[in-house]
């Protein structure tokens, strides 16, 4: 969870703008979307190994192209307003859940949840 002193705005700037950011997904993740079935959010998950051994999952990669993307695919935008929406909140990433991690982290990554 977020720092006290946060509230999300709906900006949508951490979700539009995925490169600015290191997004990984967790072993855990991993494992929840696999018990859960859901094959549309693992088709966007890449693991990254060294030898056989996976030690990372780079997230949101498209499956067509192999690429990262800059708008995550799940964001949606309300309709007739400027605020978005996660389209998988209930199973959405740890690296998304926790973010941002401190006022700090925040700024940096130009999120105005503090302001
Ligand atoms: S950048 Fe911050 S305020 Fe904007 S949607 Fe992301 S978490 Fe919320
Ligand atoms: S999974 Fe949800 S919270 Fe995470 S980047 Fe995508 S839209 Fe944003």
């Amino acid at each position: 969870m977020p720092p006290d002193g946060f509230k999300c705005k709906q900006c949508g700037h951490c979700c539009l703008n995925l490169n600015a950011f290191a997004t990984c997904a967790s072993e855990d993740d991993v494992r929840r979307w696999e018990a859960a079935g859901r094959d549309d959010i693992l088709a966007w998950v890449v693991p990254v190994a060294l030898g056989n051994v996976v030690f990372a999952y780079d997230i949101w990669m498209d499956p067509e192209t192999g690429e990262d993307i800059d708008r995550c695919p799940w964001l949606k935008k309300l309709p007739g307003t400027e605020r978005y929406v996660c389209g998988i909140d209930d199973v959405k990433p740890d690296t998304c859940r926790d973010y941002p991690v401190s006022r700090e982290h925040a700024e940096r990554t130009g999120c105005p949840g503090f302001a």
